[in-house]
């Protein structure tokens, strides 16, 4: 098999940038400082004067200079393109991650760039502002585990309350909603009470959905806002009964568990976010679903383009009435 590591855009500074150019700019190049799209009025700058993919606006009030990286996560790093995409490719085709030593033996940076650009790649994995998980006739599974120890005792708001969780007190939780065929979406709560399960819930699945967890007592009354709420039996040893079970949910759990003991050997707490990000978007972009690398890829272009500040378009502005 050829390397996927050879194609021009890894070896190459100026096809790197038009790669990310045809990924962001499919109808030609936009100005992010003023938004002018006029091509007449976009000079890009050609030669060994210039580094690769520079354009200047010609908007007489812009008059700037800029690259299609301006405003992404990939703005003003000293890392050359290439290797953002070499680290991304690599993070995107494994299923269970690669660590930042690998990264930073394979693409010859150093072991903190590597460290710094996994986590602004990861950081463009997050995706916000998501259509809810389920609607009618879907199944939604929700379930809570717990990873790591927290670095600090956790002081639970309600102190009154003294038969608090001690799981959820010395650990990490975790809480996601798979949609049965579809998508994951995991948080990392301070903690794991009903009030905050509810909650995540309510802001991420559609009323009418049919909501299967397991007989935790989070769950108790979150009926009333889904469509139906099924339970299994973990501890009477029931775990199928016909249609009814959280198998899903805990296969994501146990890749995610997998490859956080294999890759990533210490995580910080106030990264694993950053991680849950990071399988939750290679789930939702699995093979099952007909996604392969190369859109994968794309995917994350688009998380990419997700970061880009707003234009401002001070033609749209005053408009009277
Ligand atoms: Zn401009």
């Amino acid at each position: 098999m050829k390397s996927a590591l050879i194609a021009p855009h890894l070896c190459n500074e100026e096809a790197a940038m038009e790669y990310v150019e045809s990924w962001l700019w499919p109808d030609g190049p936009v100005c992010p400082h003023c938004g002018n799209t006029d091509e007449n009025k976009i000079t890009h700058l050609e030669g060994e004067a210039h580094r690769p993919g520079l354009y200047q606006c010609n908007e007489p009030e812009c008059r700037l200079q800029f690259t299609v990286t301006v405003g992404t996560v990939l703005e003003r790093s000293k890392i050359p393109l290439t290797k953002w995409l070499a680290a991304l490719s690599l993070m995107t085709a494994s299923k269970k991650g690669v660590s930042a030593h690998q990264i930073h033996r394979m693409l010859g940076v150093s072991y903190k760039s590597a460290w710094f650009m996994m986590h602004r790649l990861r950081e463009a994995m997050r995706t916000g502002g998501l259509e809810p998980l389920g609607g009618a006739g879907k199944i939604v599974e929700a379930d809570e585990t717990y990873f790591g120890k927290r670095e600090e005792d956790y002081v639970s708001p309600y102190r009154r309350k003294p038969k608090s969780h001690a799981k959820s007190r010395n650990n990490r939780p975790i809480i996601a909603l798979v949609e049965r065929g579809g998508s994951v979406r995991s948080f990392h709560p301070g903690v794991a009470d009903q009030y905050t399960v509810t909650e995540i819930v309510r802001e991420n699945v559609a009323r009418e959905t049919m909501l299967h967890t397991d007989e935790s007592k989070l769950y108790f009354n979150i009926k009333e806002h889904v469509a139906g709420h099924e339970t299994v039996k973990h501890t009477a040893k029931e775990y199928v009964r016909g249609t009814i079970h959280t198998n899903t949910i805990e296969n994501y759990f146990s890749v995610f568990k997998r490859g956080m003991r294999g890759v990533y050997q210490h995580c910080g707490e106030k990264h694993l976010h950053r991680y849950l990000a990071e399988f939750d978007f290679r789930y939702n972009n699995r093979a099952a679903l007909g996604v392969n690398d190369a859109d994968r890829a794309d995917a994350l272009a688009k998380g990419i383009v997700g970061k880009r500040l707003t234009y401002r378009r001070p033609h749209e502005q005053d408009i009277p009435f």
